[in-house]
């Protein structure tokens, strides 16, 4: 059986895992935010063909077929080339590699041997990334060539892009050739027990903290408790001990004993609450509602969060807002809503962060769920130091919903989860955001914009995004609303709303 790097790799996170990949590749669940982390991956490669290869590099197309690309990679290799290689391909040993970059011996290596390079788009070198790098090499030194060194290059954070598509310096290489020679002897190991867990029975492995790391399995749903109305794993704390609780059999929190929780505070209260089968809404709820003024600011933010810099002057993996919604709250109950979204293209924090203090005033609270809005505007304060006193105003008046909610309302139906898309179905459950279209959750909204900067985007399509994301920053203010308006009822002594059996 011919296996790829990256199978061995999913071995060596779980070999269930693989098995599943092998014969029940339909069952995998890939999540958004895995989707995106793949299509960063790949943006990120072909930005670093565009680095090294300077418009001379070679690429080996998959198209044709694996025996084609095999060939074609030889061929340059027996020619000579002097141009990096890009998706070179080799087999030996029945695993199968594909190279992000190859460079030739000679001027670029200043060495006979030649040089891999994989490519990264994450920031730091990760353990399992020396694991891949060995993958390689061992493939490659076992077809009988001679390998100078290997690196990981990944994207250097303190980079500032100047403009002008020039990304040099956005990678940064890290030398993993003594790493990666160290663990030569444990690869012929890890391709035996990949190709035993490909081939065999399905291995029973024990669900546990490497169901999510390094990465989310997307198998996740075929292993851990799904069927049942509150899976354990929402009693959240370390997948390690919640692992333990599933292979002693308990698959639904109501049927955990006390005895056997052992955890926080948070732990036990949902637990309490879910096999109460009733809502917990506290009094604190109504208090802290009630002392907020009038007129109230319910303020939401989209960021983008680019890999590749869009604009001069910023940096790889800088958190940039680009759309805001408030409603405004006054006394007599009224709403009103503001919004905006500058899809031109243009760098849009400035008029973002401007339209903003027009916006909130001088005066009132400003809601917002966890304090991202806040780490938000000091960046904004960053970048537009002659805005920083009126944002730093806007700061002082930021109000988080989220530890309030936290402290003094659970839902067995949140599943351990106070996010504001956990909570809203349990005290508004008209508003739906499975009913939006198309972006129903943060990535979808980072990616639909843009994709409606892209010059290459239809009129017709950016204007549907335009509503498309408009609809979604507007559904998260006005939940917002609903669930002030939720906790500030008063609350019977003990209970909050009645769950629906
Ligand atoms: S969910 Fe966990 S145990 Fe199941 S295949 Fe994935 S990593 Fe393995």
């Amino acid at each position: 059986m011919q296996l790829s790097k990256s199978r061995i790799m999913s071995a060596l996170q779980c070999r269930k895992r693989l098995y599943f990949e092998v014969h029940r590749p339909e069952l995998q669940k890939i999540s958004p935010a895995t989707q995106a982390a793949f299509d960063t991956g790949n943006r990120v490669g072909d930005f670093a063909q565009q680095i090294y290869g300077q418009g001379q590099g070679i690429l080996i197309e998959y198209g044709p077929g694996l025996s084609q690309a095999l060939k074609d990679t030889e061929r340059l290799m027996t020619a000579g080339v002097d141009e990096p290689i890009f998706e070179a391909t080799f087999s030996h040993g029945g695993v199968l590699v594909r190279l992000d970059v190859l460079i030739p011996p000679g001027p670029h290596t200043q060495s006979p041997a030649w040089k891999i390079v994989e490519v990264k788009a994450s920031t730091k070198l990760k353990d399992e990334h020396v694991a891949d790098c060995a993958i390689q090499a061992w493939v490659f030194e076992g077809l009988g060539y001679a390998l100078g060194g290997i690196a990981l290059a990944h994207i250097d954070k303190a980079y500032a892009y100047p403009g002008g598509e020039d990304y040099h310096g956005l990678l940064v290489e890290e030398d993993l050739t003594a790493e990666v020679a160290e663990l030569q002897d444990s690869v012929p190991a890890w391709v035996g027990m990949a190709r035993e867990s490909a081939s065999g029975e399905m291995p029973d492995v024990q669900v546990g903290q490497h169901c999510t790391t390094p990465h989310l399995c997307p198998f996740f749903e075929q292993c851990w408790p799904t069927e049942t109305k509150y899976p354990v794993q929402a009693l959240r704390g370390s997948k390690e001990k919640l692992g333990q609780l599933v292979a002693d059999g308990y698959l639904d929190i109501r049927d955990v004993p006390t005895t056997v929780l052992d955890g926080t505070e948070t732990r036990s209260r949902i637990h309490r609450v879910t096999v109460a089968e009733e809502a917990e809404l506290l009094e604190g709820a109504s208090s802290f509602v009630q002392e907020l003024a009038f007129p109230r600011y319910y303020l939401d933010f989209e960021t983008i969060m680019p890999p590749v810099p869009i604009w001069s002057g910023t940096h790889p993996y800088e958190t940039h807002a680009v759309q805001w919604s408030c409603h405004i709250e006054d006394s007599d109950g009224s709403l009103r809503h503001e919004e905006f979204l500058d899809l031109s293209g243009e760098p849009p924090m400035r008029p973002l962060a401007e339209s903003l203090i027009g916006m909130l005033g001088h005066d009132g609270p400003i809601l917002m769920y966890t304090n991202y809005e806040a780490t938000v505007i000091r960046g904004l304060a960053d970048r537009f130091p002659d805005l920083a006193p009126e944002l730093e105003a806007i700061l002082d008046r930021l109000v988080d919903l989220h530890p309030v909610v936290k402290e003094n309302y659970y839902h067995p139906d949140m599943l351990g989860s106070w996010s504001l898309k956990a909570v809203l179905p349990t005290i508004a459950a008209d508003i739906d955001y499975s009913a939006l279209e198309e972006i129903q959750e943060g990535t979808a909204a980072s990616k639909g914009y843009l994709e409606a900067i892209d010059s290459s985007t239809s009129p017709e399509r950016r204007e549907q995004l335009r509503t498309r994301l408009l609809e979604y920053c507007r559904l998260d203010t006005e939940a917002m609303v609903r669930l002030v308006r939720f906790l500030g009822a008063r609350p019977s002594p003990t209970s909050g709303p009645a769950l629906s059996r």
